[in-house]
């Protein structure tokens, strides 16, 4: 429960929250306890927030509906994913040729910005952009593997080397599928998404504001802390999902706050 009554036009450092979803905000398809009330108190003290997802098999107008379906006002200025964080990073390297492992919706969206070669050409794509690809064949991780020994760079979405699914059970992530990559080409991808700092520089930029106006929460260490660590701002743990407070605890870089839950960010909020 909010501990923290709902006051308004109360004066803050934070003026940009960044978020990760599933175990920060909701399980499966259940908000934790005071969530709205969250979403509540940054509205009426307006408070920016934008939830980073290192997910490129979903597109934004997917999460938007999720979001409000579970009664959070949102649109897609909200949300901020690897698939926007690779655009626009390949934009400001001047990449024009990619080769994509990924889903239909991540490659249309890409395509609206670079040449997409296929597995079959005879041009060395600049980039071999690996994603979450969960329509992978052997005949486009072949080519993959083959563009990147011919020198093309090999770049991934996100690190994340499984995806939780239900009852417990992983499916190979992107960091998964690149490990195959690796073990065939002696050569290490560059991640762009969580823990790699672009995302949060490229939202802050986007929205205008300083680290120490920032604020990243979120419960996996390795990803979303990490993250606001390397791109230096302060971030706040929370134990709804995958990791103990013992390991946040434990961890070389702990967070600047470890919360029960995001419930009780108010507190931190008003300090
Ligand atoms: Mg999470």
């Amino acid at each position: 429960m909010v501990k923290n009554a709902i006051r308004a036009n109360v004066k803050h450092k934070k003026r940009l929250i960044c978020l990760d979803m599933d175990g920060t905000i909701y399980l499966g398809n259940q908000l934790f306890d005071g969530v709205k009330d969250i979403f509540k108190y940054f509205e009426l003290n307006k408070i920016n927030y934008v939830f980073l997802t290192n997910n490129s098999s979903h597109s934004l107008p997917f999460y938007v509906d999720k979001i409000r379906r579970m009664g959070i006002t949102c649109s897609e200025d909200n949300f901020y994913s690897s698939i926007d964080t690779t655009i626009k990073f390949l934009q400001k390297e001047n990449i024009r040729t990619v080769y994509v492992l990924g889903v239909t919706s991540f490659k249309e969206e890409l395509k609206k910005h670079f040449t997409l070669v296929d597995e079959a050409s005879d041009i060395v794509p600049e980039v071999t952009l690996v994603s979450f690809d969960t329509q992978l064949k052997y005949d486009e991780l072949k080519a993959a593997c083959l563009y990147i020994q011919k020198g093309s760079r090999f770049i991934a979405t996100n690190m994340d080397y499984r995806c939780p699914i239900e009852n417990g059970l992983y499916i190979p992530d992107c960091g998964g599928i690149c490990l195959t990559i690796e073990a065939c080409t002696n050569k290490k991808p560059q991640f762009l998404g969580k823990p790699a700092p672009e995302m949060l520089y490229q939202v802050m930029e986007k929205f205008g504001v300083s680290r120490e106006e920032t604020l990243m929460i979120g419960d996996r260490h390795y990803t979303d802390i990490m993250a606001g660590i390397n791109s230096g701002v302060e971030t706040v743990g929370v134990l709804t999902g995958e990791t103990t407070k013992e390991e946040f605890l434990s961890a070389e870089h702990q967070p600047t706050y470890i919360l029960d839950s995001i419930a009780d960010l108010i507190e931190i909020l008003e300090k």
